[in-house]
């Protein structure tokens, strides 16, 4: 699938739409998600545009897959969730339920979450 320049991660990024910004370095954006599912419910995307997680595994460097992986682990430090816990999720393809075609990671905290299955 060829990247969509106007899917609405790419408009936040471009600053075309508002969004509140967690975190924000020259290849990762962090923002709050619109409909959060958790206490803390943070989006974190590479600025490159991707589609998806595989993707992003696929196309990108393997300095920016790690450098990537490395500030979700830093962000997650942020946010104070190193003690407690945490949750990342990838939404991927139909099957996935992914709504939006920018490679994304939900980072998800502040409570205990229900089990996955
Ligand atoms: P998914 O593609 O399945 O990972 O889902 C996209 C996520 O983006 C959903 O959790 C939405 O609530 C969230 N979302 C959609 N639009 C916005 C927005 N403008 N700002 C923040 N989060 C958004």
């Amino acid at each position: 699938m060829a990247y969509d320049r106007n899917n609405i991660f790419a408009k936040i990024l471009r600053g075309e739409i508002p969004s509140e910004r967690v975190y924000e370095d020259e290849f990762v954006l962090a923002i709050k998600d619109i409909n959060p599912k958790a206490p803390v419910h943070v989006l974190i995307l590479p600025k490159g545009p991707y589609t998806s997680l595989l993707d992003f595994s696929i196309r990108a460097s393997t300095e920016e897959i790690s450098i990537f992986f490395q500030t979700v682990a830093k962000i997650a430090e942020l946010l104070g969730l190193q003690d407690q816990g945490f949750r990342v999720v990838s939404n991927t393809g139909d099957h996935g339920g992914q709504e939006v075609q920018h490679f994304h990671i939900h980072l998800l905290g502040g409570a205990v979450l229900g089990k996955l299955g």
